[in-house]
């Protein structure tokens, strides 16, 4: 590829002790966790909301944050939860699982804004710079031009690892054999009849008789795409449901060219879903989108290599770790790579020999945080080190909370020790603070 030679003066315009890049589920829990043990705290995003697939990608509801008997998202996770749900009944909607993403995202802003983390959107990671195995700065491309952050201790929490992976973190993506989740582009939908919807009995969108219509729907057209995968629609507000339908294939999250075609198609494709709903689902006759995602919704990223690697085999063991964190317990979800209605019956045989019954959850353990090969770096949410199988778990927005809250807390620990390096902190430190702030952990 033709190249050219890029030098400039950038200025340093910020100086944080903690930089977080990426305000997601997971860097906003880390960002708000280290703010409120005092530590100076700064979080970039490259969007203009908090909350990332959340939010901005309007995913509808909290996969679960409870074993059947504890809350296993503890402190940051239970609090934004409640919070939300404050804001949703308040206006006559009661439901704990929905995500209304307009109180969502005032939550994470109340939430950033009494901590003190100091917030800025449209800000975007371009570079990270290395000292040797440490990161020295960052280079952001803003609104206002390029600049640069130095920090101590740097969190990322960009979802796609980018920050790890730039900064020479080994990494992997997908399966071995190139197979990656689709990716989907959420909406927002009113004028539906949500009391016939419910009696209907098409809501279960796994259901034979969903599958039959879809197939109808393929065979005639109405639909371009053979997609049994459909995984639904949720109500989540007085007036509005979220949808979670369709899926684009073999989209690369870190390639921007493949990332505006899934937008294209993605947008094009749920005017489909609106005709065909309309037509054959009762209650939905008079049905209409009102948004999508302004960012697509990409399941699969990154998942860098840590200091420990969390596998099924840890997952199945509902193993304990010493350096725990948190434990977590949701199946593991692979949508299927491809179309078709032999593989959503593979989905569904996987998913559920995976479910975890009630009082039983899987350890978390400090390591899978701390990215191999370099030093000041911690990760959270979705791309923590873990086989493809526990990233199909933990990727979820509560596992999300959970990860987020302890790169947080181990990063101000690390701090308030004078120290840039979260491998030498007291793990029971750790642990105990974690604990008094309501995690649950063996
Ligand atoms: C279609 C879909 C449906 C889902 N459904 C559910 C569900 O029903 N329930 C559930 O609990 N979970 C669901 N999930 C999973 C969950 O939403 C995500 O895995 C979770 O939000 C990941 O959180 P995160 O903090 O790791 O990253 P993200 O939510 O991906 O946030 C990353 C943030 O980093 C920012 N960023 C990225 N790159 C840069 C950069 N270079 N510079 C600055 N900022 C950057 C982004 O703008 C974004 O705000 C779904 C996910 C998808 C894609």
């Amino acid at each position: 590829m033709h190249t050219i030679h890029f030098e400039s003066d950038i200025p340093v315009r910020y100086t944080p002790d903690l930089t977080v890049i990426g305000a997601g589920p997971g860097g906003i829990a880390a960002a708000v966790s280290a703010a409120r043990q005092g530590i100076n705290t700064l979080l970039l995003d490259a969007h203009t909301m908090p909350g990332g697939m959340s939010t901005a990608a309007r995913v509808p509801i909290f996969m679960p944050y409870s074993d059947g008997i504890r809350i296993l998202c503890g402190g940051f996770g239970e609090e934004a939860i409640l919070r939300l749900h404050d804001y949703s009944s308040s206006l006559g909607f009661d439901s704990a699982e929905s995500i209304d993403a307009e109180h969502l995202k005032l939550v994470y802003e109340d939430m950033l804004m009494e901590s003190g983390v100091h917030v800025l959107y449209e800000s975007r990671l371009a570079k990270v710079q290395m000292d040797g195995t440490r990161i020295e700065s960052i280079i952001v491309t803003a609104p206002d031009g390029l600049f640069a952050v130095k920090s101590r201790i740097f969190i990322d929490g960009t979802g796609n690892g980018t920050v790890a992976a730039w900064a020479g973190a080994p990494f992997e993506f997908g399966a071995p054999d190139g197979d990656v989740m689709p990716s989907t582009l959420c909406s927002l939908w009113t004028g539906f009849d949500w009391t016939t919807y419910q009696k209907g009995g098409l809501h279960n969108h796994g259901e034979k008789a969903m599958l039959d219509l879809l197939e109808q729907a393929f065979n005639s057209g109405e639909l371009s795409q053979r997609d049994f995968h459909n995984t639904g629609i949720f109500r989540i507000s007085q007036y509005t449901a979220a949808a979670n339908i369709s899926h684009e294939f073999n989209v690369n999250p870190s390639s921007a060219e493949s990332i505006t075609a899934a937008l294209i198609t993605g947008r094009k494709r749920l005017k489909e879903y609106e005709r065909f709903y309309r037509q054959y689902i009762p209650g939905f006759a008079n049905a209409q989108i009102i948004d999508s995602g302004s960012l697509l919704g990409c399941r699969e990223g990154r998942r860098i290599l840590g200091d420990y690697v969390l596998t099924r085999k840890d997952f199945d063991a509902r193993r304990d770790f010493p350096d725990e964190i948190g434990r977590y317990n949701f199946a593991a979800d692979i949508h299927p790579s491809h179309p078709g209605r032999t593989a959503i019956e593979e989905h569904k045989k996987h998913f559920h020999e995976s479910c975890m019954k009630r009082g039983e959850s899987y350890g978390i353990p400090y390591r899978i945080l701390l990215p191999r090969n370099v030093k000041n770096l911690l990760t959270c949410g979705r791309c923590v080190s873990c086989d493809r199988d526990v990233f199909a778990s933990i990727r979820v927005i509560p596992g999300c909370y959970i990860t987020g809250q302890a790169a947080g807390i181990a990063s101000a620990i690390a701090l308030e020790n004078g120290n840039d390096d979260p491998r030498k902190i007291h793990i029971p430190d750790l642990r105990s603070k974690l604990m008094h702030l309501g995690v649950y952990m063996h």
